[in-house]
């Protein structure tokens, strides 16, 4: 039995013994009786005596109602502001940017060609030489082999590329995965775009080997892949068998496959099984989820501002804002989060994405 019941008079034993309630008509039956003269002189004091009560009673619920204005005034100021804040915490919450303050950093216009969510590719030329750049076979986990001790790639590149190889090197049981290429100076790519062409024509050539200034190994961020056996024996990277598990988890240490089978057209390059791209793990997850190229990516993500970012839960449960900030001449302001750690990267076009990490 619970409180509903008894609110209801459900609950027997509250009507057991009580009087019944005098409904109105058998007050108007009552009131009947003084008909006569006697009844209604009666009848008029009683109903001046009703005037004094009645009026008796308004003063008193006036005086009362005035007292607990008055002492509930400021109470209810309180209850009253308490409901315009929760009105706008609402309001914040159903907005996606979370209500965080902000802060503002300037970012250059040479910024919009640096970071590691560069888009480069025919139409927009790599301008950096080489950003950030390690020595691989000085800082690898020897989890993999490279080509060679003067192979360099982008240092982040690296600390990701030593997690993966290190789990693929756990998971399959092999370490024949050799870096044959990552950073390449444009003079060298420009050399091999050349040799390319001469024996293959222009328009064919261009689609395995990029014009120099334009291809991602300009940047660091990129490597290629070969398998060496213990003999020494060099053959294709084709991603297939036991290989396809780089393909399968490569975005959970931030890498994509850049150039899929089925994006050439995007793409302008054949696919590349070898060639891989480091973007940032929120990134790649959700390129690889949505199975977008990175120029579909960042063509998406400027659809996205800081106002209106774009809320994400990568493939390592971390939760991530993402929004685009486009530049303005010399120097840019980006709103970023107080208190939260952030990344910005150029998008190598016309702006800025910025990465909130949200937890
Ligand atoms: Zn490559």
């Amino acid at each position: 039995m619970d409180g509903y019941e008894d609110y209801f008079g459900l609950n027997e034993p509250y009507n057991t013994g009580r009087k019944p309630v005098q409904r109105r008509s058998d007050e108007r039956r009552t009131r009947g009786e003084y008909s006569t003269v006697q009844g209604r002189k009666h009848r008029k004091k009683r109903l001046r005596v009703s005037r004094a009560f009645l009026t008796a009673v308004v003063v008193v619920i006036y005086v009362t109602a005035t007292i607990m204005l008055f002492a509930f005034s400021k109470d209810l100021g309180v209850k009253i502001k308490e409901s315009e804040e929760a009105t706008v915490a609402a309001n914040v919450l159903e907005n996606p940017v979370y209500p965080d303050d902000y802060e503002t950093v300037r970012v250059s216009r040479d910024d919009v060609n640096k970071g590691f969510l560069l888009l480069i590719n025919n139409d927009y030329e790599c301008k950096q030489d080489g950003i950030d750049l390690a020595n691989v076979s000085e800082n690898y986990n020897k989890a993999y082999q490279v080509t060679d001790y003067a192979v360099e790639a982008n240092k982040t590149t690296i600390d990701h590329m030593n997690l993966m190889f290190a789990d693929f090197k756990e998971a399959v049981g092999k370490n024949d995965l050799m870096i044959s290429c990552a950073y390449r100076s444009k003079a060298l790519q420009e050399q091999l775009y050349k040799e390319e062409v001469d024996e293959k024509g222009e328009e064919e050539g261009a689609k395995w080997v990029t014009m120099a200034g334009h291809s991602e190994h300009q940047s660091g961020y990129a490597f290629d892949l070969t398998l060496c056996d213990e003999n020494g024996g060099i053959t294709e990277f084709n991603g297939e068998g036991k290989y396809a598990w780089i393909k399968e988890n490569c975005e959970k240490y931030g890498f994509i496959i850049r150039y899929p089978q089925e994006k050439t057209e995007l793409t302008g390059i054949y696919h590349e099984p070898w060639h891989i791209r480091y973007v940032g793990v929120a990134h790649a997850c959700y390129i690889k989820e949505n199975n977008l190229c990175l120029e579909e990516y960042i063509s998406k993500v400027k659809g996205y501002s800081v106002q209106s970012p774009l809320e994400y839960q990568d493939c390592e449960m971390n939760r991530w804002c993402i929004y685009y900030v486009p530049a303005q001449g010399e120097s840019t302001a980006v709103s970023v989060p107080k208190g939260r750690q952030y990344e910005i990267s150029g998008n190598n076009v016309d702006g800025f994405i910025v990465s909130v990490k949200m937890n």
